[in-house]
Parts: C-alpha cells; structure tokens; sequence
C-alpha cells in the first residue's frame, strides 16, 4: 500500500474528514469512527509508518511528542485523574485493521483486565 492510498495519510491530507482533537506539525488526534468506551481517541504519526514493527531509535522523539500529546488529550478530556489506556495494535495476530502506526487512547470507564 503506498501513502496515497493509506486511510490514515488521507485523514492527514483532510481528504477524509475527522473530529480532530489535537494536531502539530508530526502528530495528529482525532475520535475515533466506532469508540469501544466514552473517550476513544487515534494518536497518529502524520508520517506513514505501518506498525509497532517499523519503528527504531530515529523514532524516539516523535514517540516522545505523540505521548506528550496522549498526556495532555488526557487531561483536556478529563480522564486523567481516573486513568486511561494506550494500545497499540501491530500486525493481524495483534489484531491491527488500518495499516498506519496509530495509538488508541481510551477511558471514561473500568476496562477489562488484559490477562
Ligand atoms: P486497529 O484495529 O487497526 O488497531 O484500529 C483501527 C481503528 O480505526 C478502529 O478502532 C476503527 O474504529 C478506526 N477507524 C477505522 N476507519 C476510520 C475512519 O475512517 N475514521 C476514524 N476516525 N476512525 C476509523
Ligand atoms: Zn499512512
């Protein structure tokens, strides 16, 4: 799949439109389409990245800006205090469906334990 094609680079492009949160000049937030809980936000690279899997230690800083990002959504949402999760699927077995590295961030109610 190349970037033209990629539904997360398009939201990017504005050529799909979105309820954009929070957006600089490398990352982007925005609601996403079938929330699983009462805040559910996609935390972007505005740069095509595909998965988890791609990234390296020349990505360290815009890691660092997209949780800072994550942080500061939390508390404008005001999920902070009660706490939240960030997940990142990579690949089919982790149940990844939009090929571009993005980072769920969910709160607003009790989630279920992981194990
Ligand atoms: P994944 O399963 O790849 O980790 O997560 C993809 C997420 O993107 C899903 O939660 C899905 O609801 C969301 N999504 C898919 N298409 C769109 C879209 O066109 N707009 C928005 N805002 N979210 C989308
Ligand atoms: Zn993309």
């Amino acid at each position: 799949m190349t970037d033209n094609d990629c539904l997360f680079c398009k939201i990017v492009r504005g050529e799909i439109p979105s309820k954009t949160i929070y957006q600089d000049d490398a990352v982007m937030a925005f609601e996403d389409i079938h929330p699983a809980a009462p805040v559910h936000i996609l935390i972007i690279p505005k740069v095509h990245i595909t998965s988890a899997a791609d990234l390296s230690l020349e990505h360290a800083d815009l890691l660092g800006r997209i949780f800072a990002a994550a942080s500061q959504i939390a508390k404008e949402k005001g999920i902070a205090e009660q706490g939240f999760r960030i997940v990142t699927n990579s690949g089919s077995f982790g149940g990844q469906v939009v090929p571009h590295l993005h980072f769920h961030l969910l709160g607003g109610r009790q989630l279920e334990a992981l194990g």
